[in-house]
């Protein structure tokens, strides 16, 4: 309170037009504020100091007995009157809780009475030579209103004043002393009234310096609290879109952690990835970026406040969203929220790649739960599937991780711990399934197709590992061990002429990809030529100019570039357009449906689509005598599948396609 009323004197000092007048005001006003602090005390130390001075003016009723014997009967009375009577007063002031000028008057009252009552009742006494002497005493009453009592300047120095008056005047009515003896004592009185004044004004002066400094300090005080205060919110806010940074982020999933642990209050984690967002900055400019990460931010902080939720960033596009909730569908709730909020802002993207025209995000939540475990990085690594499924089913969707869910089950994490180390273990090996040219019978090359199996012999399929090595990143590691192994077991030794190798949007990313693809070319002394690299239209291809740049690199050692599994993702035509593909591989699904006559028409309009591009055809799921009939028929140069050949191993690799024959053995 104090401290509130100084801060806004002395910033008033500070902002003080009259500067003519440096801090008049302010002086005035910080005199007014000490009158009122020391107003507070004021009452409860006047109040004792008049008790024990009380005190001290009975006991002196004594020495009456013994100086002025014949008057001791109404001193002492007038002492016990004097005493008793300015006691009661200030007990009532006391409780009614007056101002304290009016505990300061009755003091001074007090005192003035107090001299006066025992004057008159002792200047009569006989014991003229005694009451010389005793007169002196009335200094005391001097000294106590200007030293003893802390009244107010003004006050102490009246009564004081009024104290010498009454002694010069009772000089006047009983004339017992000789004028050089009143000399001395007027001069005494006087001295001690200018002293005693003096020494009152210095004292007060002191007070109240000190009384500043304290004000200073607490000022001081204030300031640097508030100044580690803003330094604490600085450290713990992201400097970009001020929600908390990762630090305070870190920090608070800490102590929700610590809490859950603790008294089992369950929290999600929610994770929320701006969609496409490399292509807007790469499109708008990184101001323009930046804003987009301010709009987004600030608008889920506002939508999540009311909701108790706080708001970090977690990375470059990411945020995360902390929230205590009872239930995953609570957890759903909240998800959607952001993702609505964020749809909501209508900011225009019109670059991105699959029809939507505004940023929107995708948002993947877990929640604490007793599986859970003792570690809190499980929690975000689940988030962190949850939005992963999230952004592979299509973006600007939320997703809660389900620990039931194969996709993103506890099997999954134990997918990607032997991931990590199956390259040693001698957990992986390559299979090969022919490729034939179906004019003229004869194997055109081998796709190469990974095998994994677990520590303890279960084989698992690539469908199962290649998405947990590709969100694992795991996949760079296998895909450049896969290229060397193709070189080493079928180019090298002359089993094919031309192997195709399944490569994912992670490896094309990745930094150094082609370099290091040249790099295994030069050490098995292979052709480029002879490495076709079978792509798919992947989650995040946004960052295009990087694969662009690496696709165009890899062509350039000669290497064929092929589109596979055509027709099943939402980008397939736009892909066309962006890359001269050698050769586009068409889903086998087309294949399957022509047995129907729309599903047929959609194959022959997709042919010719690929046709007028220029580019080679190549038709997977052979898997019967009629589907190689129908694409003789159709005249496609390339086919795969189950009734051609199974993948199989090196040795099984056959030279010429047998339509007849089938059954063959499968890996
Ligand atoms: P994909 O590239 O489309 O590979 C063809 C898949 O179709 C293979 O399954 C193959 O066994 C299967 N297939 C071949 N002919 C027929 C047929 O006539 N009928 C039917 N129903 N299926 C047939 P697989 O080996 O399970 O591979 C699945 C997917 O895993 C692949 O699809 C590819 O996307 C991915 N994959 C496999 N190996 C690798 C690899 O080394 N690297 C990467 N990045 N991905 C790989
Ligand atoms: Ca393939
Ligand atoms: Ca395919």
């Amino acid at each position: 309170m104090i401290t509130q009323q100084v801060e806004q004197i002395m910033n008033r000092g500070r902002n003080d037009p009259e500067r003519s007048r440096p801090g008049a005001r302010q002086t005035a006003e910080l005199k007014a504020l000490y009158k009122s602090e020391r107003g507070a005390t004021q009452v409860r130390e006047t109040r004792l100091g008049l008790w024990l001075a009380a005190g001290v003016y009975l006991l002196f009723g004594i020495s009456d007995a013994l100086l002025i014997p014949d008057v001791a009967n109404q001193t002492v009375m007038a002492r016990f009157l004097v005493a008793f009577s300015s006691m009661a007063v200030m007990e009532i002031l006391a409780a009614t809780r007056v101002h304290p000028k009016w505990s300061d008057m009755t003091c001074a009252a007090a005192v003035v009475t107090a001299y006066l009552g025992w004057l008159v009742a002792a200047i009569g006494t006989q014991s003229v030579d005694n009451f010389r002497f005793y007169m002196i005493f009335g200094t005391i009453f001097m000294m106590s209103a200007n030293l003893f009592f802390n009244l107010f300047f003004r006050l102490s120095v009246i009564t004081s004043a009024i104290i010498l008056m009454i002694f010069i005047g009772s000089l006047h009515f009983a004339p017992i002393l000789e004028p050089d003896q009143q000399f001395v004592l007027i001069l005494f009185y006087s001295s001690c009234f200018v002293f005693t004044s003096y020494v009152n004004w210095k004292l007060n002066e002191e007070r109240y310096h000190v009384f500043l400094n304290a004000l200073e300090a607490a000022h001081q005080h204030k300031e640097s609290v508030e100044r580690g205060a803003a330094l604490e919110r600085l450290s713990n806010t992201d400097y970009l879109t001020g929600v908390d940074n990762r630090r305070a982020v870190d920090k608070h999933l800490r102590d929700l952690w610590s809490e859950w642990q603790r008294e089992g209050r369950a929290f999600a984690a929610i994770l929320v990835d701006v969609d496409f967002f490399k292509k807007y900055n790469d499109f708008y400019g990184h101001q323009a970026g930046d804003r987009c990460l301010i709009l987004v931010a600030t608008s889920l902080q506002e939508a999540m406040r009311p909701l108790n939720a706080t708001v970090g960033r977690f990375g470059g596009e990411e945020f995360i969203v902390l929230a205590r909730v009872d239930s995953r569908e609570q957890a759903a709730a909240y998800a959607e929220v952001i993702r609505a909020t964020v749809e909501n802002l209508a900011l225009v993207h019109s670059h991105r790649r699959d029809g939507q025209e505004i940023v929107t995000v995708s948002v993947g939540a877990s929640l604490t739960r007793p599986q859970t475990g003792p570690k809190l990085e499980r929690l975000i690594d689940e988030a962190d599937r949850a939005l992963y499924n999230a952004k592979l089913n299509g973006r600007n969707c939320v997703r809660v991780f389900n620990p039931t869910d194969p996709q993103t089950s506890d099997e999954n994490e134990n997918i990607a711990a032997t991931l990590r180390i199956a390259i040693r273990s001698d957990l992986i090996h390559m299979v090969y399934q022919p490729i034939f040219d179906m004019r003229t019978n004869r194997l055109e090359g081998v796709e190469s197709l990974m095998r994994m199996k677990m520590a303890d012999g279960t084989p698992l399929s690539p469908s199962q590992f290649i998405p947990v090595a590709e969100r694992t990143g795991a996949i760079v590691e296998l895909g450049h061990w896969a290229i060397r192994r193709v070189c080493e077991e079928v180019l090298v030794p002359g089993h094919a002429s031309l192997v195709s190798v399944n490569v994912s949007a992670t490896q094309l990313m990745s930094r150094g990809f082609a370099l290091s693809v040249s790099t295994i070319l030069e050490e098995t002394g292979v052709s480029g030529t002879q490495l076709a690299f079978e792509i798919t239209e992947g989650i995040d291809m946004e960052g295009q100019s990087d694969v662009i740049r690496c696709i165009t690199d890899l062509q350039a050692l000669g290497i064929r570039i092929w589109l596979d599994d055509f027709g099943t993702g939402f980008a397939g035509l736009s892909w066309l357009r962006l890359f001269p593909f050698d050769t586009v591989k068409i889903d086998r699904s087309f294949l399957q449906d022509t047995r129907r006559p729309a599903g047929r028409a959609m194959l022959e309009d997709i042919i010719r689509l690929i046709r007028n591009r220029g580019l080679k055809i190549l038709i997977e799921g052979v898997e019967s005598a009629d589907h190689v009939e129908l694409m003789r028929e159709l005249g496609i140069e390339f086919g795969q599948g189950y009734f051609l050949g199974r993948p199989g191993a090196v040795a099984d690799i056959p030279l010429v396609g047998n339509i007849k024959k089938t059954g063959t053995k499968r890996f």
